[in-house]
């Protein structure tokens, strides 16, 4: 059975079709800067990769160029082989404690979550109404960043402000990532053979740490958006709230300046002033640059004071894993966390941690605790979702 991905960012899409239940990936192809004038897209396909600079007005236009390219490839002969379409939905909220048929009811409460995810929720949105007005006849299916999350309890959801604001206006933890969290889980799960108790690092140009029991998420470091949590490429993480007004008042900055800003000039960006990847923060280590070196000391940090929070919520985790961008391939940034786990017992093997992007054991043999390695794929795992839902 054939299961297409749709990822769809804001000047973004990302398509995957896998053959399902073999997991066998037959196509995957990136349409990038959307609606900008340097649009292109590139295909992935036994093994080759082709790139096209091509103006990609809209949505719209790239989703077509796609369907058409699939038939072009001799992918597919037929748009019915493709029996169900997984959409990325960045924000749930609590109704959706997991993966959904689309229908008009998800539609719209998909859209009424607008306001609480802007560009991801409109986006996603896009893509749901792309392919079903070109392929009317095929199930949609929502796959949710917020549902993994679903399970935390209040005294972890609810933030310490007015109770009126979570009752009326339903600000909460709702955490992100979890479509990748759960990948980790249950790879890990798998890996080892049991149920465990898993701290999940998902470190990339966005970043967050869940801590799991035997499936269950317990908490999770992204908030009410994902701005929150750890510092991150560009963003902030969590900071304290009265910087805010503080320089809106100096600066003269307005609220959406402002809130620009901490997303997209903070985290590795705004304390090196170079760059928002961790790659050039390395070499800029290298050189001898201090505050690249200060803002990588702060997202260990800032890794390290969750990891350490949710030891003790989970009573002693029996893993901690480590995915993508930054978690599949920075050695020094996994080295450096472990590290400063030390006192827990937790202790890096030198060698081992000398790889990228493979599952890989990475803790040495007297450690507590195992950490691992291990590549998230949440694109596989929308298409799990959508497989189970649709067969
Ligand atoms: P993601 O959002 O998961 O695609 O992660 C993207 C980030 O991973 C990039 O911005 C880089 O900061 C980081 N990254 C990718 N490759 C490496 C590498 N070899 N060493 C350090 N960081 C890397």
């Amino acid at each position: 059975m054939k299961i297409l991905c749709i990822n769809a960012g804001s000047s973004t899409i990302k398509f995957q079709l896998f053959e399902m239940p073999k997991e066998e990936v037959l196509v995957s192809a990136n349409f990038e800067k959307i609606g900008e004038s340097n649009s292109f897209y590139s295909f992935k396909i036994n093994g080759e990769k082709i790139k096209k600079e091509i103006e990609l007005e809209n949505h719209k236009v790239a989703t077509s160029i796609f369907l058409n390219e699939l038939i072009n490839l001799k992918v597919i002969s037929n748009y019915d082989e493709i029996e169900g379409i997984g959409h990325r939905v960045v924000q749930g909220r609590s109704k959706y404690s997991g993966s959904v048929i689309i229908n008009e009811d998800v539609i719209k409460d998909v859209e009424s979550y607008i306001p609480l995810a802007p560009l991801q929720n409109s986006a996603n949105l896009m893509g749901i109404s792309e392919s079903i007005k070109l392929l009317p006849n095929i199930k949609n299916v929502a796959v949710f960043d917020t549902s993994f999350h679903q399970t935390m309890d209040a005294n972890q959801y609810v933030y310490p402000i007015p109770y009126e604001w979570f009752e009326k206006y339903n600000v909460r933890r709702y955490g992100f990532h979890g479509t990748s969290h759960k990948y980790l889980y249950n790879s890990i799960k798998e890996l080892i053979g049991k149920d465990l108790k898993v701290i999940t690092c998902h470190l990339g140009s966005g970043s967050s740490i869940t801590a799991i029991d035997k499936g269950k998420v317990i908490a999770t470091s992204m908030g009410f958006t994902p701005l929150g949590g750890i510092a991150m490429g560009t963003r902030c993480g969590d900071i304290d709230p009265s910087i805010l007004s503080y320089i809106m008042k100096n600066t003269g900055k307005s609220i959406e300046e402002v809130t620009n800003d901490l997303n997209k000039k903070s985290g590795f960006l705004g304390i090196s002033g170079i760059s928002g990847d961790s790659r050039e923060i390395e070499d800029g280590i290298a050189l001898g640059n201090d505050r690249c070196r200060l803002a990588q000391d702060i997202f260990v940090n800032r890794v390290v004071s969750f990891v350490s929070y949710y030891y003790v919520l989970l009573d002693k985790p029996d893993v901690i894993v480590f995915s993508a961008g930054i978690g599949e391939n920075s050695s020094m940034v996994r080295e450096e966390i472990i590290n400063k786990l030390n006192c827990l017992n937790i202790y890096i093997d030198k060698e081992q941690n000398n790889v990228r992007s493979k599952i890989q054991k990475i803790s040495s043999e007297n450690s507590d605790i195992l950490c691992y390695i291990i590549p998230t794929n949440e694109e596989l795992m929308i298409a799990r979702e959508t497989y189970e839902l649709i067969s």
